[in-house]
């Protein structure tokens, strides 16, 4: 048994170090701000989760490691990879849960070479890096966004894109959180 946690750990050599992720203001899921620069608002309240810092075994907040690996949230399928603009997005479909309308979409990423749609993919195995890339002096620093998410039947997963998100009302986000530490054989 083991989680999205366990593996990110196991795989950037953390274990001995995490405690727990930690979330600043504007990281969490449906936070209206931002995190970096002015800490505007955001255009529509935050569609997930921003991994960037965790709690060490001494109650402090560090950064995680430039390019970090990560495995999926769960296993699925890859439906398609595009531009964010950080790095690619990576469309994940989980079709053995809930009917089959479930969906995770990794943002900020560097995906591994091979990695296409059509691909299956494992929790026990990397998908891919945080890209290491900051736009200008007030962007974001490298994170590793996450969106879990039920989409309706009526709606093609392949059309979707990241503002249809928060704005198409055929897309129920979820917080992801629990699911980062929920443990499948
Ligand atoms: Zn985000």
């Amino acid at each position: 048994m083991s989680s999205f946690t366990d593996h990110f750990l196991r795989i950037n050599n953390l274990q001995e170090d995490f405690q727990s992720w930690h979330f600043q203001p504007g990281m969490a899921f449906g936070s209206p701000d931002l995190w970096w620069g002015q800490r505007k608002p955001r255009p529509c309240k935050h569609e997930g989760l921003d991994l960037a810092f965790y709690l060490d075994q001494h109650g402090q907040s560090r950064s995680l490691p430039a390019s970090a690996n990560f495995g999926p949230l769960i296993d699925g399928i890859v439906i398609k990879i595009f531009d964010d603009f950080l790095g690619k997005s990576i469309l994940i479909h989980h079709p053995n849960y809930d009917q089959g309308q479930i969906y995770s979409i990794f943002g900020h990423t560097n995906p591994l070479p091979h990695l296409q749609a059509g691909c299956k993919v494992s929790m026990d195995k990397s998908i891919g890096s945080i890209a290491n890339f900051t736009p200008k002096i007030h962007g974001p620093l490298p994170h590793l966004h996450l969106s879990f998410f039920k989409l309706s039947t009526d709606l093609s997963p392949l059309s979707l894109n990241w503002s249809m998100l928060s704005n198409s009302g055929k897309v129920l986000l979820v917080d992801p959180l629990k699911m980062l530490y929920t443990k499948f054989p």
